[in-house]
C-alpha cells in the first residue's frame, strides 16, 4: 500500500498515469477503522481496478469541540487493517493539506439542514460537503463508497453530486453491526462496558418499531412507546427517532406501507452520541 499525504503528491506521482486505464475508487474515512470500513474497502476493490482510502478527522464538520477532541486515533492498527485487505493507496493528509486556509463558502443543504442530524448538528453538513467536495476533486474517483449507517449523509452528498455536476458514481454499503446488532461506529471505542451493554437500545428500538408498524400500530403510539423506553434509562438521552422518507428526509407522521420509509434514532449513550437507521419499506 502507497501513502501519501498530499493532493500533489497524489496528482504527480500516479493519477495521471492510471486515470486514463483503470478505474479509481475512493473510500472516504475518518480511521478507527472497523468491519464496517473494511466492507465498503473490499466492496471498492471488486467494482473499482485502484482503491484509494482517505483516513482525515475533518474538523469543519464537527460541531461539538468534545466529540472532535476524543474522537479516536488508532493509526497503526488502521494501516495493518487497510494492508490485510488488500488497499493500493491511502490518503493520510494533515489539517494544513487540505485546509491550507479557512474556507469561505460554505453549503446549505435546503431541508436537510433543518431535520435529524441537520436540526442537532448545526453546520455538520457543511462541513461534509466540503471535506467531500475537496477528495473527489483530489483523488477523481470514478466510483465512491460511502455506508447506509449516515443516511442522511447519503441525501447530502447525492444533492452535492446533482448541483455541483460531480462526474462519478457513488455506491451505497449495507452496515455492518457487532453480533448483538450495534451498528459498528468509530465512536464505540469509547464506550465504557455498562454503556456498550446500554447502546444496543438503538437498534433494538429501531426492530421493536419496526415490528409494531408492520403489525399494525400506528406511528405515533409506536414512537410514543419508544420515548418512554429511553426515558427509562437515565444514562440513555434520545435526540431524535423519526420515520422519514429516505430519499429526501422529510418527516411522515402517519406510517404508510405504500411509501419508502426508514427509521432514524440519535442518542447520547453517557457522553457518546450515536446514530442509527433502518429501512421499514423500500
Ligand atoms: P466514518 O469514518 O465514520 O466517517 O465513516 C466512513 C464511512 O464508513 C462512511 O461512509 C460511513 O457511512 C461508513 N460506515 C461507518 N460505519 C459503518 C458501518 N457500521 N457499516 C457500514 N459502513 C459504515
Amino acid at each position: 500500500m502507497q501513502v501519501f499525504h498530499t493532493g500533489a503528491e497524489w496528482q504527480k506521482n500516479w493519477l495521471y498515469s492510471i486515470q486514463s486505464e483503470k478505474t479509481i475508487g475512493l473510500v472516504p474515512t475518518m480511521g478507527a477503522l472497523h468491519e464496517g470500513h473494511l466492507d465498503l474497502v473490499r466492496k471498492c476493490k471488486k467494482e473499482c481496478d485502484i482503491t484509494v482510502v482517505s483516513i482525515f478527522i475533518n474538523p469543519t464538520q464537527f460541531n461539538n469541540p468534545e466529540d472532535f477532541a476524543k474522537y479516536p486515533i488508532t493509526l497503526e492498527a488502521d494501516l495493518k487493517k487497510l494492508e490485510v485487505v488488500g488497499t493500493d493507496f491511502l490518503f493520510l493528509p494533515n489539517v494544513s493539506a487540505i485546509y491550507p486556509e479557512k474556507p469561505v463558502l460554505s453549503f446549505n443543504f435546503g431541508e436537510l439542514e433543518h431535520v435529524l442530524e441537520g436540526e442537532f448538528r448545526p453546520g455538520h453538513f457543511n462541513g461534509v460537503g466540503i471535506i467531500v467536495s475537496k477528495l473527489f476533486n483530489i483523488i477523481k474517483p470514478a466510483k465512491a463508497f460511502f455506508g447506509q449507517k449516515d443516511l442522511q449523509q447519503i441525501a447530502v452528498i447525492k444533492r452535492l453530486m446533482l448541483d455541483l455536476s460531480f462526474d462519478l458514481k457513488l455506491v451505497i454499503v449495507p452496515t455492518r453491526r457487532e453480533i448483538d446488532g450495534l451498528a459498528m461506529s468509530s465512536r464505540n471505542l469509547r464506550l465504557n462496558p455498562e454503556e456498550r451493554v446500554l447502546a444496543l437500545i438503538l437498534y433494538s428500538s429501531l426492530k421493536k418499531a419496526k415490528d409494531e408498524l408492520l403489525g399494525g400500530n400506528s406511528w405515533l403510539e409506536v414512537s410514543n412507546q419508544i420515548r418512554q423506553d429511553f426515558v427509562a434509562k437515565p444514562l440513555a438521552k434520545l435526540e431524535y427517532f423519526d420515520l422519514i422518507h429516505p430519499d429526501n428526509f422529510t418527516r411522515f407522521k402517519n406510517f404508510d406501507s405504500g411509501q419508502k420509509s426508514s427509521i432514524c434514532v440519535a442518542a447520547f449513550i453517557g457522553s457518546v452520541r450515536l446514530i442509527d437507521n433502518l429501512p421499514i419499506i423500500t
